[in-house]
Order: structure tokens, then sequence, then C-alpha cells
């Protein structure tokens, strides 16, 4: 961390400042310029709290040189993270498609859809148990018969499952569940975030509608600071001024948090468009520029879907675009 102080800082003042930083710890490097006095704070920074530091009336500017977020940084952790889900490898170069749909309706449609988007290809299923709506009268999910009903869809096909937990207090029910799912509006939920990183499940992180990438890398932080490092990082679209789609996708996201992090990043163009028809092609340019995976809704009967149906592809929909989608890895993977 630099601290540059105001010109004309008496040394009695600077030296009481100094003092202090000694005091927390850190070793203190000061260069005397012709006009402005600059401190390079050298330690572990994590504690200071810039914001105090910047509001002393000596002090000018306060810059972080390294990152907070550590764990997931790839500064200390160059290799690319691989989380595996029973035989399902994503990261480092492995690509995952999860698909299923928004949420379980009965055990009939999920086992449907599970055998529909295996034999499309994808390798892992998802299904929402606990639904995060934003009107409490609107379907709320299954619950614990959701989950069960995703058991069962595993059973049958063998794929691994993917479902979005709201509330800690329900951890117990997803015993069972291969990988957690933190949905966009809970990236910030703390409490909710530790207590999945004291679990030893892969979590499969969303970013939040109006939150930063270092941000979305902190809430990783939050996990992976509990122990556990089986994070995946998914970009679903940010809220802008997008008045035609649902959110906005921010793909630069992929190659950005691939430079930041060791962590594998996925991409949901289900909920970053809003509508299917719009799916394939950003799914596309997600592959493109090198996501680890792809999260998309699929529904049999997306007309009747209980949620997000108009951003849901049709199993045979999905069965042409996995196609293009492997196409497309063979041109871009090394
Ligand atoms: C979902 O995956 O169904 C979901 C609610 O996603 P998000 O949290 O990204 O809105
Ligand atoms: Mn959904």
């Amino acid at each position: 961390m630099i601290v540059v102080l105001k010109p004309q800082v008496t040394e009695e003042k600077r030296d009481e400042l100094i003092s202090w930083f000694k005091e927390l710890g850190l070793g203190v490097h000061v260069s005397v310029g012709k006009f402005q006095t600059i401190l390079g704070l050298i330690g572990d920074t994590a504690t200071v709290d810039m914001d105090l530091i910047g509001s002393l009336d000596i002090v000018d500017s306060v810059k972080q040189i390294t990152e907070s977020f550590k764990c997931c940084n790839r500064k200390f952790h160059p290799d690319d993270t691989i989380v595996e889900v029973g035989d399902v490898k994503i990261g480092g170069g492995n690509f995952c498609m999860i698909a299923g749909p928004c949420s379980v309706e009965s055990e009939e449609q999920i086992v449907t859809i599970a055998k529909a988007v295996k034999e499309a290809g994808a390798n892992m299923l998802r299904g929402g148990a606990f639904k995060p709506r934003t009107s409490p009268y609107d379907f709320q999910g299954l619950k614990a018969d959701g989950l069960e009903f995703l058991r069962i869809a595993r059973e049958e096909t063998g794929l691994p499952i993917v479902s979005e937990i709201m509330s800690a207090s329900d951890l117990p029910l997803f015993e069972d569940v291969d990988v957690l799912q933190i949905g966009a509006r809970n990236m910030q939920n703390f409490d909710l975030l530790k207590e999945v990183g004291a679990t030893n499940k892969p979590i499969l992180l969303k970013r939040g509608l109006a939150n930063s990438l270092k941000e979305l890398l902190m809430s990783a932080e939050y996990i992976m600071a509990g122990g556990n490092e089986q994070v995946i990082l998914c970009e679903r679209g940010i809220r802008t001024f997008s008045d035609y789609t649902r959110n906005t996708l921010d793909l630069t996201a992929v190659p950005m948090l691939h430079e930041l992090s060791h962590l594998p990043v996925i991409v949901d163009p289900s909920h970053a468009t809003g509508i299917a028809r719009l799916v394939p092609s950003m799914a596309m340019a997600a592959t493109a520029c090198k996501a680890d995976g792809l999260i998309i809704e699929v529904h049999n009967d997306p007309r009747h879907a209980l949620c997000d149906g108009a951003q849901s592809l049709k199993p045979e929909e999905y069965a042409k675009l996995a196609e293009k989608i492997r196409a497309i890895l063979e041109v871009v993977s090394e």
C-alpha cells in the first residue's frame, strides 16, 4: 500500500503517522520528494483501513498495490484450478456443459429433461428447488421434494446435480447435491458464503446483478478463506441500461477473471439475455472467449414452465447448440 502525503506536511506529523503504521506491525519505506513524501507500507496491509488513512488531513491519497483477494488470486496460484465433480472436470482446459430447467417442477419433468440434455452432451444437470423470485406470489420451488426429484434424475442419468441454496439453514437438505449454486441475489450474503465455505462441496458462485468483478472475487475469497477451494465463477449478466434484454452479458468478465484468478469461469447466457433465441449466439461467443463452461436453461415445454420459460431452450435446440459449441471448442482450445 502506498500513502502519498500532502505537500508541506510537518516532519512531526509525518513521524507520528509512521510510528502508527509501525505499531500495526508494518514496515514503512519513506521516499521524500521535492514536493511530496510517499510512504510505502510493507507487510500484510489487509487489516489497514484505507478509508481511515485517506481521511487524515495530512494524507493526499492511498493506493492499494496488491489486491485484497489472496486465495483466488492468480498471482499466488499461477496454475488453473480444476474443480472436480465426480468424473466431471471444470477448468484448466476442461469444458463443462450444465443444462436443465430453471426450476424442478415434477419428477417426470426433471427426469425427461435430464435424459434429453445428457443425450445432447451435457455433463451436469441444473434445476432449482429453492427459487429466489422477485414476487413472493410466484412459484417458490418444490424445495425438499425438488431436491429429491433431482436425486432421482441423477440416478437415472448419472449426471451430477447443481442446485441453488438460499439459506444456510437448508444445508442439511443439500447433503446429496453435488454442486451448491449461490445465486446472483446472494452473491454478497456473507454469512451464507462463510457457511458454504465450511462445506466440502464445489460452489457455483454467480455474479450479482450490480456487482463488480472485484466484488465477485471478494465473495469467492469468503468461500475460500473458509477452506473450500472448489469455486466456479459464473458471469450471468449485469444490470445496465439494456432495454431489450433481461441483462447485459459482460463477456469481458471471462478473460479478465482468467487474468485475475485461477478459478474456472463459466457463463450463463440464459439469465444474461432472458430470451431463448439469443441464447445460442451468446453461448457460442462465451465459448469463443474461452469460458470453462456454460450453464443453460432447457425445458421440454417452455410455454408452460413455472419459471423462466422465455429464456429456456427446447431440448432439440439445446442439442443443436451443443454441437456448435463442440465445433467452436475444437478451434479455440490449444
Ligand atoms: C437461476 O440460475 O435460476 C437463477 C436464479 O440465476 P441467477 O441467480 O443468476 O439469477
Ligand atoms: Mn432461471
